[in-house]
């Protein structure tokens, strides 16, 4: 069983008399710069010098160029884009580093695929929200909390895994609970579910819709049904809140009869051997080197991908669609 960290296993005190440095005001910065500030943290903002700076200074913080805020800080949270990582630590961040500083990543993906590289005397721990950045603010705000994935995956000091927790309960991590995790494990789950899950429900849904339209049933309809009634949503919340197994009882017996005895329908589909394969892909790190070498070349595959799906057709017509059914005064 995996360790799993709560309020009571994650004393601030580990940051105390502690200077931290938020590098990006992003998604996440934002979110983890307002929350550590909120938790008592000494908190110093590193940004290049533009929007994001001023988007910090226009919420108090004190901000500075990237190396100068990261010179002055013990730990050091790097939430900035996973693809510029490695080369943002060569460029300015690595040699900034005071000795004995942690390193906290949002995510496994650069460590665990050797795109960055970091000084030998700093501790390098993970503190990974399974969260939205505004989620990761609102969460807090409102008591709630929210999950995440903690790590350490260098402990030089031997104050990484107080430090990480002590970050993970200032942003809020700690109270519905922090999974023990490698970077690698991180990085596997994160990219599979994008990789693995996302995939086979796109092709759930398309055979889907082709299967009702095919059966008369009108296009905007079937939209409703699927995602825009926000039926399902609720059914997935239910999940969270009761559990998949007790969920069942919101249903009628109709619903909980056709789906239990229609199962076995699908059981023979093998979806595990694609499944493996993409996880090998990611563990042995094709996938980072497929998409480093996509980047290096100008995102060819990826114009190709997003031309060849019709987005900006696809989306004219969704916003239609959801226009249609937006509520009437
Ligand atoms: P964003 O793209 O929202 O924010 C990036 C920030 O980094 C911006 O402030 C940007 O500045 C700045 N930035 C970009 N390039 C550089 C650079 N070379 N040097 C310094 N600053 C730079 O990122 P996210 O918040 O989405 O992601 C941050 C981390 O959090 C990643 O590791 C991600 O995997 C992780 N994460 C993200 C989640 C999410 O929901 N978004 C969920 C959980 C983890 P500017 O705007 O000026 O370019």
């Amino acid at each position: 069983m995996a360790r799993i960290f709560h309020d009571e296993d994650a004393p601030l005190t580990a940051l105390e008399n502690k200077r931290v440095a938020v590098v990006g005001y992003g998604n996440q910065g934002r979110a983890w710069a307002l929350n550590l500030r909120d938790s008592g943290v000494d908190v110093v903002v590193g940004t290049v010098a533009d929007a994001s700076r001023r988007a910090a200074e226009e919420d108090s913080f004190e901000a500075h160029e990237v190396a100068a805020a990261v010179r002055d800080a013990d730990v050091v949270c790097l939430l900035i884009p996973d693809e510029v990582m490695g080369e943002a630590v060569a460029a300015n961040i690595g040699s900034a580093l005071k000795p004995g500083a942690a390193v906290v990543f949002a995510s496994g993906y650069a460590v665990a695929f050797d795109e960055v590289s970091l000084p030998e005397g700093v501790d390098v721990v993970l503190v990974a929200p399974r969260m939205i950045g505004v989620g990761v603010r609102d969460c807090y705000v409102d008591g709630s909390g929210f999950i995440a994935f903690a790590g350490v995956e260098r402990d030089v000091t031997g104050s990484a895994w107080p430090i990480a927790l002590a970050v993970a309960r200032a942003i809020g991590a700690t109270k519905r609970g922090s999974v023990e995790m490698t970077f690698r494990q991180e990085a596997i789950i994160d990219l599979f579910v994008e990789q693995g899950i996302a995939p086979a429900l796109q092709k759930v849904w398309r055979d889907a819709a082709m299967v009702l339209l095919e059966a008369g049933i009108p296009l905007e309809a079937i939209l409703a049904e699927f995602y825009l009634s926000g039926e399902i949503e609720r059914t997935y919340r239910a999940m969270r809140e009761i559990g998949p197994t007790r969920q069942w009882q919101l249903h009628s017996q109709t619903s909980q009869y056709g789906t239990m005895s229609r199962a076995d329908r699908y059981a023979d589909v093998d979806l595990a051997s694609n499944m493996r394969s993409t996880v090998a892909e990611i563990d042995s790190g094709a996938f980072a080197k497929e998409w480093a070498a996509e980047r290096a070349a100008g995102y060819p595959r990826m114009t190709e991908l997003r031309n060849a799906d019709g987005r900006d057709q696809l989306m004219d017509f969704e916003d239609d669609v959801r226009t249609k059914f937006e509520a009437r005064d």
